[in-house]
């Protein structure tokens, strides 16, 4: 298995890595679990989420 760097603590549990593999679609169920009623976005990329923990840079709306 490669070994991938992450930019930061967490980073693998990010909406915004999880995204970039394909997350939605391999995992929609769990995807719409993250999303569903989101309360914050991404102030990097603006993808939104329940929780701020799956967010790299998250902002509360
Ligand atoms: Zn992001
Ligand atoms: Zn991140």
């Amino acid at each position: 298995m490669a070994e991938e760097k992450m930019p930061h603590p967490g980073h693998d549990r990010h909406l915004c890595y999880l995204t970039n593999l394909g997350f939605m679609l391999e995992s929609p169920e769990e995807y719409k679990k993250l999303v569903k009623n989101s309360k914050y976005m991404c102030a990097n990329c603006g993808r939104a989420a329940n929780k701020a923990e799956n967010l790299c840079k998250p902002i509360e709306l």
